[in-house]
């Protein structure tokens, strides 16, 4: 409008309204605190005090850290693995998902149609593992960028027919990166061509060395294609959970991260998450995100409904007002209100941080604000 407040201006350059005052009657403009000054004032004001003038915005830690109960030990019981496949393009991520997808169905559950909701788990030796099936690097990029740490284990899928190749790099980087272990599916053995042993040498470069030669990285030879195996996998899967010993106190309010969410033309926004800690039931008040909301209904990976999910299950939800963003952090919350205090709250903080946490305000900037 080009105008603004004495008070708001002050605020604005973090000084007080009387100093401003001050500064104005100097320049002979005589002023109140609530009355609006025009642009030529407060450009000369900002100019007084150097045309930037360092505004700092508190950054706040993480709501959901600080609102989590807290565990006792003896809370923590033994939780499924959270696995994710990597692996190079075409070296075999989409059809060994779907065929360790199709190993097992938990007996109770067979003939269960199977549904897209970002994860699923199987069952060996009455053991359950969750896969986060959105394979490929993206998922667990975007994940780790926004500061989520899903994955348990990362088995890292390389074709015997060809070889060590940048995404196998970069999957076994990433991995590193977030100190998780990883298990080396050398994927294609049904081929003629396959050769197993040079995979091996390759990856010995990057650290990955086989048991066998004296290293400490397990290596499974697997047809994703052929099902061939696949069983063998998933135990040494259960093998390296049993010695990282996964826990997590089901006992709690819910705490997780959304995998993804979309606007559902019939349902409203819905959101795929994976439960991490605590018990997520029907009808609790939840913040995704930005977006807050309370449990309308949950399905499962076998498009059943469900009342509850506790940690390492994955599950769909309705409920939300809005719909979040892959990556971000949910969590449940005592009732309705807080939820959605705590929901307004990040949406500033977000909008902040978009701004830059340290951010200079310029001339430019104040006219922006005006
Ligand atoms: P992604 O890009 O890593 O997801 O690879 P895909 O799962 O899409 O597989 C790429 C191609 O390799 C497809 O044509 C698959 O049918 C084929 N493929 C995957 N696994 C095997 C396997 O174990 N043996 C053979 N012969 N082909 C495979
Ligand atoms: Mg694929």
């Amino acid at each position: 409008r080009g105008t603004m407040t004495v008070g708001d201006l002050a605020k604005l350059l973090h000084k007080d309204a009387s100093e401003v005052i001050k500064k104005l009657i100097s320049l002979g403009i005589m002023a109140t605190i609530n009355q609006e000054i025009e642009m030529e004032a407060i450009l000369l004001i900002a100019a007084e005090y150097g045309s930037e003038v360092e505004v700092k915005i508190p950054v706040e830690e993480d709501d959901f850290e600080k609102d989590e109960e807290k565990d006792e030990e003896a809370d923590l019981l033994p939780r499924p693995p959270v696995v994710t496949i990597m692996g190079h393009v075409d070296h075999g991520k989409t059809t060994l998902l779907d065929a360790i997808r199709k190993t097992n169905v938990t007996g109770g559950e067979a003939g269960g149609i199977t549904q897209h909701i970002g994860a699923y788990q199987v069952e060996i030796n009455q053991k359950k593992i969750t896969f986060l099936d959105t394979p490929g690097h993206e998922a667990f990029t975007l994940m780790r960028a926004r500061g989520a740490q899903v994955t348990d284990i990362t088995i890292i899928v390389v074709a015997a027919d060809d070889g060590v190749m940048p995404q196998t790099v970069e999957a076994v980087n990433h991995a590193k990166a977030a100190g998780v272990p990883i298990i080396v599916a050398v994927n294609k053995i049904d081929k003629p061509e396959a050769n197993p042993d040079k995979i091996k040498q390759e990856l010995t470069e990057y650290g990955l060395v086989p048991e066998e030669w004296g290293g400490d990285t397990i290596f499974v030879n697997v047809s994703a294609k052929q099902r061939i195996g696949l069983e063998g996998l998933l135990e040494m899967i259960l093998l390296v959970a049993e010695v990282n010993d996964y826990k997590a106190n089901p006992d709690k309010r819910a705490r997780g991260t959304v995998i993804e969410a979309e606007l559902d033309k019939g349902k409203g926004p819905v959101a795929r998450i994976l439960v991490q800690h605590g018990t997520l039931k029907i009808g609790d008040a939840f913040v995704a995100g930005n977006c807050f909301g309370r449990v309308r209904a949950m399905v499962n990976d076998r498009g059943r409904r469900i009342k509850e999910a506790g940690p390492s299950t994955p599950v769909e939800i309705t409920g939300l007002t809005e719909v979040p963003q892959a990556g971000d952090p949910f969590m449940a919350f005592e009732d309705e209100r807080k939820a959605r205090a705590i929901a307004e709250r990040r949406a500033i903080k977000h909008r902040q941080s978009e701004l830059g946490a340290n951010t200079r305000v310029t001339l430019d900037d104040l006219y922006k604000h005006i």
